[in-house]
């Protein structure tokens, strides 16, 4: 258990910092956040402000898929929200993949690589069924990859693979580190390892300074209960990953296979070869819903197995990870104001896939609370539970 000290808890002379919008988080969400501002509204003072150093959220430790999410998830969304809601929210999701590689990709070096995303069958008629699905949803081929065209990849044991062609990978790190210099040079401002105590009075109150502003947003993911746990809007899961050395130079792609609820990739930016494994929580569903920084040996174990019976072979481990989601009760994202605080709104929810879509939540975040006019604006009300 860590504690904290009155002396260390309570700000002392805190100096205050004036800004126009104050966003609290500087993971994708903040970061994105601030991007549209800088964009929209160019004269407008942005200040981040961060309880660690760039990544320590979520944003710098995920699988660095730049996704809309598998087949297998497009054909989750078309059973629970039916088939004009699903497009609607598919259509919005692909949205946000074409602005990132528009606004961020074709100008910032992000390890950004637009290798497809391949989600695994084993039974040949599922994969016909969800065909099917993303025909009716998708705009655009979905090709199919035969079994055998997998085995030349390394992956046997699968009656073939459906793809979506333009999803792409990112290095978190690059991302973060390149969009926050593009932001530096735009004057917004960062305080790291500055951590939001609480809101007193339309003020902020940090470990060393207090942060007054005309609009504030949260962009906690996960960790939002922790700052306030009536703010229960989301659900903390931890995620898990391992890095592992890897003697195959080909495989390119994202793939996700749903029957163990796993997802792979290479590093291509790796000197050395690395294939990167996720997944698996499902396995201590109840010990996983929380948001401390660890690693289970069950699901490290079962991680490593998966990619070791896979490609019949023995890994070295480079590294063991964990990171936290934030779960939303629909699993759709959501901005939702605070309760007694003017102006101040909670962005997030992304329910594990905030790597393709914060970007263009972000945008529609920003629009709102600039008052202009945007088409998608209801599609971030949540369920409001
Ligand atoms: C292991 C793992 C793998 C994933 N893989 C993928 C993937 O491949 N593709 C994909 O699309 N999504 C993936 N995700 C989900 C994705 O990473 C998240 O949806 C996304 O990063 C959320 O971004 P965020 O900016 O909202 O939150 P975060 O990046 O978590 O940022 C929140 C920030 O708030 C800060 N903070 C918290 N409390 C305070 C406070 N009191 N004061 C100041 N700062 C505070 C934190 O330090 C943190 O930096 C994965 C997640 C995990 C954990």
């Amino acid at each position: 258990m860590t504690t904290t000290s009155y002396w260390l808890h309570t700000p002392q002379n805190s100096v205050k910092h004036q800004t126009d919008v104050l966003i609290v988080g500087a993971g994708i969400t903040g970061l994105s956040l601030a991007y549209w501002l800088k964009k929209i509204s160019p004269h407008t003072k942005v200040s981040i402000v961060d309880e660690g150093n760039f990544g320590r959220g979520a944003t710098g430790r995920n699988a660095g898929f730049n996704t809309a999410g598998s087949t297998h998830y497009l054909a989750h969304l078309l059973q629970k929200h039916g088939e004009a809601h699903a497009r609607t929210l598919w259509t919005f999701k692909q949205e946000s993949l074409r602005l990132m590689r528009e606004e961020i990709f074709s100008r910032l070096e992000c390890g950004f690589q637009q290798w497809g995303s391949y989600t695994l069958y084993r039974d040949q008629a599922r994969m016909e069924e969800h065909a099917s699905v993303v025909a009716r949803l998708h705009e655009g081929a979905c090709p199919q990859v035969s079994g055998a065209d997998l085995q030349t990849r390394g992956l046997s044991g699968f009656a073939g693979a459906l793809t979506f062609a333009h999803e792409a990978c990112l290095s978190p790190k690059l991302f973060l580190e390149q969009l926050s210099s593009l932001l530096k040079s735009q004057g917004v401002e960062f305080f790291l390892n500055e951590k939001i105590l609480w809101a007193e009075n339309q003020s902020w109150i940090g470990t060393r300074r207090s942060f007054e502003a005309s609009q504030t947003f949260l962009a906690l993911n996960g960790y939002l209960p922790r700052f306030d746990k009536t703010l229960n809007w989301v659900a903390p899961k931890r995620a898990q990953m391992v890095a592992l050395d890897f003697y195959h130079n080909k495989l390119s792609g994202n793939y996700y296979d749903p029957d163990h609820k796993v997802y792979f990739r290479a590093d291509p930016l790796a000197a050395s070869s690395t294939l990167l494994v996720g997944g698996m929580r499902l396995l201590e569903e109840a010990t996983e819903n929380d948001d401390e920084d660890k690693v289970s040996a069950v699901i490290q174990h079962a991680l490593q197995h998966y990619a070791e019976s896979l490609f019949t072979q023995k890994f070295q481990v480079r590294a063991r990870w964990s990171g936290v989601m934030g779960f939303s009760s629909n699993e759709l994202p959501f901005m939702r104001d605070l309760a007694g605080l003017k102006n101040c709104r909670f962005v997030g929810g992304y329910s594990g896939h905030g790597m393709g879509m914060a970007f263009g939540v972000a945008r529609v975040a920003v629009l709102k609370a600039l008052g202009q006019a945007c088409a998608e604006e209801h599609l971030l009300q949540g369920d409001q539970g």
